[in-house]
């Protein structure tokens, strides 16, 4: 699947919806979060719409590689060689749009395990 006129995050990366974009690839994009959890939060997405990360892996594992490449490479860009970088898969653990994205977490004190 390339694009789902529905999906929020396929609208973000064609233009149509406005998103505080800090990487444009040819086959990623990264986007602020519109709600931040921490200092640094970015949205890190394939161009390919696919609902969830299990997904993508299975799709197309050289292109689910440049997502980590890409999450590495926006956190180096703000300063940040800590970070967390979460893909929630599946309603189940939290889920909300269904359009992979990894989570790219900075600037603040962590704990583990997760909520
Ligand atoms: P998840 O719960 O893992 O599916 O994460 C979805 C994320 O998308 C949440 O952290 C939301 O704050 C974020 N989000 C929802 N709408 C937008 C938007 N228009 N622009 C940027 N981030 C958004
Ligand atoms: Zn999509």
């Amino acid at each position: 699947m390339s694009a789902d006129p529905d999906c929020l995050f396929c609208k973000i990366i064609a233009g149509d919806v406005p998103g505080d974009v800090v990487h444009r690839g040819e086959r990623t994009v990264a986007f602020r979060d519109i709600n931040p959890q921490a200092p640094l939060h970015v949205l890190v997405v394939p161009r390919d719409h696919e609902p969830n990360a299990a997904a993508s892996a299975g799709a197309d594992a050289a292109m689910f590689a440049e997502i980590a490449t890409t999450a590495r490479a926006v956190a180096a860009a703000e300063g940040y060689d800590d970070y967390r970088l979460v893909f929630n898969t599946g309603a189940g653990v939290g889920q909300t749009v269904f359009h992979t994205h990894g989570h790219v977490l900075a600037g603040r004190a962590m704990t583990w395990p997760p909520g």
